[in-house]
């Protein structure tokens, strides 16, 4: 029985976890990788500390100050259950381990929100991507087609059509991202909006070839010949370990309160996957130090 696990290694996870080495507590630190979303900001111009900063530098930058501590630390861990004991917790993982702690952090963020249309999940990887960022260069010189109508698919498009060779925008409603950005997107020559259009289908053997698009007015359908399927329409909190023990909100976030209590003696929470208002790495990384800070308390009260 341990002191703490921390579970998740984006901006919060890792912030715990150097706060509980500093703190000397007896902790093991899982994630199934490092850096989280954060990986996938191109640029970071908000994180104090730094003017400009890729997210992938930023994130290694993270790491080497856990790696700087000795704490147990295991990458590669995907957590499938956490259930509660009389004294703590029990977390096991994909590959079958299990432990146990007296309380747990949970930091386990956000994923991108899938469009769940046929032909999706056989082309991940082979054409269709949530990471714009990641994965734009693969497709320079292709015809690509940007899936959302927000920030993150207004960012992705104005990637897109500096590489592309032609982009196509398909929205389910109006853009609803910022105006700066709409306006140095909508005006590319390579690049076609379909607003008011959902994704129906998207084709293709062992490539993406297209996708199929309906006019939400008209009902017309239309299939557009593309390399390429960024899907950009949000993100989905990864709460299913905290969900069968504690309380969701709406949105599927974990419920805490300032102190990042779950309601759960001993279960704490902290970063994106929690309601706390604002997705940021400087606030998901606050809350993983005072994640700590409160667990260490709450230990040191046991
Ligand atoms: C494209 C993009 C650009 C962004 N740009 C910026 C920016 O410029 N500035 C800014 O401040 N913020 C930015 N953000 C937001 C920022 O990245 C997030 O707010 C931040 O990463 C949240 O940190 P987190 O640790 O709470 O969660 P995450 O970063 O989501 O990390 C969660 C971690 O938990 C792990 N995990 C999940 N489930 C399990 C499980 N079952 N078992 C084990 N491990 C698990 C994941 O593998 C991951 O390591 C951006 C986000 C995106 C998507």
């Amino acid at each position: 029985m341990r002191d703490l696990i921390i579970i998740g290694g984006g901006p919060a996870g890792m912030t715990a976890a150097v706060y509980a080495a500093r703190k000397r507590i007896d902790a093991l630190f899982l994630s199934k990788d490092i850096g989280g979303q954060a990986m996938w900001a191109a640029s970071v111009e908000n994180y104090m500390g730094y003017q400009y900063i890729e997210g992938f530098e930023l994130m290694q930058k993270f790491e080497e100050q856990v790696k700087q501590f000795p704490l147990e630390q295991k990458t590669g861990e995907e957590v499938v259950a956490l259930s509660r004991l009389d004294t703590g917790f029990e977390v096991k993982t994909a590959k079958g381990e299990s432990y146990k702690a007296k309380a747990v952090i949970v930091a386990t963020g956000k994923r991108p929100r899938p469009l769940n249309v046929p032909g999706e999940e056989h082309l991940i990887g082979r054409g269709v991507t949530y990471c714009a960022v990641c994965d734009g260069p693969l497709f320079t010189g292709q015809k690509v087609a940007v899936i959302g109508g927000g920030n993150s698919a207004l960012e992705a498009a104005y990637d897109m059509v500096k590489i592309a060779e032609h982009v196509y925008l398909v929205s389910l409603t109006t853009l609803t991202g910022s105006q700066i950005l709409i306006d140095r997107v909508v005006d590319s020559p390579n690049l076609t909006v379909f607003i008011e259009h959902e994704v129906i289908a998207i084709d293709g053997e062992s490539l993406v070839e297209a996708i199929v698009i309906r006019d939400l007015k008209s009902d017309e359908e239309k299939k557009l010949k593309v390399g390429g399927v960024f899907i950009e329409i949000g993100l989905l909190p990864n709460s299913e370990l905290t969900g069968r023990i504690t309380k969701l909100n709406d949105l599927g976030e974990v419920e805490v309160n300032c102190a990042n209590e779950t309601g759960v003696p001993g279960l704490f929470a902290a970063g994106d996957v929690t309601n706390v208002v604002e997705k940021q790495i400087v606030v998901a990384a606050g809350e993983g130090a005072k994640a700590t800070l409160q667990a260490h308390k709450y230990i040191q009260r046991l």
